[in-house]
This record gives structure tokens, sequence and C-alpha cells, in this order.
């Protein structure tokens, strides 16, 4: 089996757009390929977190890749900080970007954008090199392929970029990976602001569905869900980005093709859009509730992840010693 490896952010809880984005597929992808799959507590970090949050969101998010379908005993589900080569070769990888290369990260100018407004002075160093750390993640386990949403496929190929200028400079040592995206694309759409992508870290929270949002929330923020003032309801997401964003979270929950979409709704109102769409929602959310609920109690994540790591440390150690060695690092070994 080919091996594929992806990760997430504990920066918040996970998203309906994280969910319907990547962590679906994944489901599929753990029958097909050798994946690895990490919580990113390390790039959480990049933006100043209180501790007792972080811990609360890594557990959340590990106990939630289990209930909405990932088996631990078909994949290896690890804790990013758990492998310390994700640091040491992140390290390493960082010495290979330029400064000019990780400016142009489009992610970079966002969130420093939000986080020092407007003084440069006071942006955080992390979040200017994370793409070097998400590197190493990737690099680290020579995987063929890495699934990814549109949003990070930038960082993707800056991950390609340092491998093959690494494997030309000091000989080969990295395979370099091949992005899949998401089936058709996928990007939920910010359910306040329809023309930017849902972010789980989001400062309103009526912007974004979270996995473990109660029903009522999901009914409520879906009621609260910006449209436009036509109430026809047709797939166009240039013109009428509210409505096609709900048409899109319907279709591929319910795995109707837009075509199907556009028939269902031609001659409603919204509210029956928006009642069709709640009721996908729940029918999707409410049997990961249950088994998030049976889970997250006593040790059993504990167990996966040490499982997960040991498993994961096998290669990335071997991995870390091949780079040092091609570097000129470790010249005793
Ligand atoms: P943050 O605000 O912390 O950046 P995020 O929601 O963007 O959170 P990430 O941890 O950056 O989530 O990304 C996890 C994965 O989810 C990535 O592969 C990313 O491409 C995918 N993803 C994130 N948001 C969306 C979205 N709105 N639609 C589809 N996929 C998404
Ligand atoms: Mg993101």
């Amino acid at each position: 089996k080919e091996r594929m490896i992806t990760g997430i952010t504990p920066s918040d809880s996970m998203s309906l757009g994280n969910y319907l984005g990547v962590v679906k597929n994944l489901i599929e992808y753990q029958n097909e390929y050798d994946l690895f799959v990490f919580v990113a507590n390390l790039h959480a970090i990049t933006i100043p977190k209180d501790p007792t949050q972080l811990k609360l969101k890594t557990k959340e998010m590990t106990a939630l890749y289990i209930a909405c379908g990932l088996d631990p005993e078909k994949m290896t589900l690890f804790l990013q900080s758990d492998v310390v080569e994700h640091s040491q070769l992140g390290w390493i990888l960082t010495t290979q970007s330029t400064m000019g290369e990780l400016s142009r990260m489009t992610q970079f100018k966002d969130k420093s954008a939000k986080e020092s407004n407007g003084e440069n002075i006071s942006i955080p160093t992390g979040l200017f090199t994370y793409p070097c750390l998400m590197a190493a993640d990737i690099l680290l386990y020579d995987p063929k392929f890495v699934p990814v949403g549109v949003d990070q496929k930038q960082h993707l190929e800056l991950a390609r970029d340092i491998a093959s200028r690494m494997n030309n400079k000091y000989g080969e040592m990295h395979v370099v990976p091949e992005p899949i995206l998401t089936k058709g694309n996928i990007k939920i759409m910010d359910l306040q602001d329809p023309t930017k992508k849902m972010s789980k870290s989001s400062e309103n929270p009526k912007a974004v569905i979270k996995m473990l949002d109660s029903p009522a929330e999901i009914a409520n923020k879906i009621k609260a869900a910006v449209t436009d003032s036509e109430n026809l309801i047709k797939y166009d997401p240039v013109n009428k980005p509210g409505v096609s964003n709900l048409m899109n979270i319907y279709s591929i929950i319910k795995d109707v093709s837009i075509e199907e979409c556009n028939k269902r709704w031609e001659g409603k109102n919204y509210k029956d859009l928006k009642d069709d769409v709640t009721e996908a929602l729940l029918e999707l959310i409410i049997p990961i509730h249950e088994k998030y609920n049976e889970i997250i109690k006593g040790d059993y994540l504990k167990e996966v992840l040490e499982k997960g790591a040991s498993k994961a440390k096998k290669v990335a150690n071997k991995k870390v010693n091949k780079v040092q060695n091609k570097l000129g690092i470790n010249w005793y070994r």
C-alpha cells in the first residue's frame, strides 16, 4: 500500500469544513492506503493558546477523528509532539527555506495581519516558519500522497520545492509528495461571510459549524446563515455564495448531485432549504456524538496515541538519520 499522511491543528474544535473537506475522505483512504494521521499540537502554538484549552482541544480532536470513523486498528493515529523527529526535521527544513518563499504564503499574510494589528514587530516567528514544520510533518514519512483542502495547496507546494531542492543539492533523500485534493475541490464557506472559507478558529461562532455543536446550535446557525434577498434557490457560487454554500453542504452530506439539488428546491423558499440542510446535518452529527461520548472516557485514547506514536517514530527516526547523514550532521553514524 502507498503511504499517505495528513494532520489537523487543534487550534479549536473540528469544523464542518475540516470534516467534509478532509476527514470524511480519510475513512475511505484508511482501507486503500497506509494512512498516518496526526493531531498537530505543535502547530497550534504558532498562535498564543491557553494551555488548559490546548489540552482540551487536543484530546477532543483525537477523539473526534475516531468518532468520525478513523479506525486505529487500520491506520496510525498519533500526536505530533510525541514524535520528536517532527521538531528535529522541522529545524533542518527551516534552514533549507528562504524568507522570500515563506513571505509569499497567503495563510501567513492572513493570519499575521489578524494577530498583529498591522504591527510587523509583534508577528509570532512560528507563524512565519510554520510551513517548514508542516513540510517536515510530511517529508518524515516519505508519503506518496497528501490529502489537503485547497487552502493548504500552497504549503504542500513549498514542501515539494524544499524536497526537490534538497534532493538535488545533497542527493536523493525525499519522496516528492503529490497532493490529493478532495473530490470536487470541496471548500465549505463561512456562514456569515460566504465569500471566505469556513475556519475552525474563526472569531465569529455563528460563522462556523463545529462537529460537536449541539443539534439546537446547528439549527440556529443554519437559520442565521447569510443568504441573499432574491428568494431563488439556484446553485451559483459567484452571485449567490450563501445559498450555494448551503446547497453544497447538503449535496456532499447526502451524496446527491448539484443538478438534483437545483431540482429539489425549484420554486421552494430559503426556509425549506435551511430546514433540509439542518436535517442532513443532524443525521450526520448525532451518531458521531454518540461514538465520541463513548471513547472520551477512560484510557482508550491514551493507549491509541501511545501505540500510534511508537509506530510513527520507527519510520520518522530512520528518516531523520538519513537526512542528517546526507547533510553531514551526524558524521559518526
Ligand atoms: P485554522 O483556522 O486553525 O487554520 P482550519 O479550519 O483552516 O483552521 P486547518 O487545521 O488549517 O483547519 O486544516 C485542516 C484541514 O482541513 C486542511 O487539510 C484544510 O485544507 C481543510 N480545510 C480547512 N477548512 C476547510 C474548508 N472550509 N473546506 C474544506 N476543507 C477545509
Ligand atoms: Mg487553516
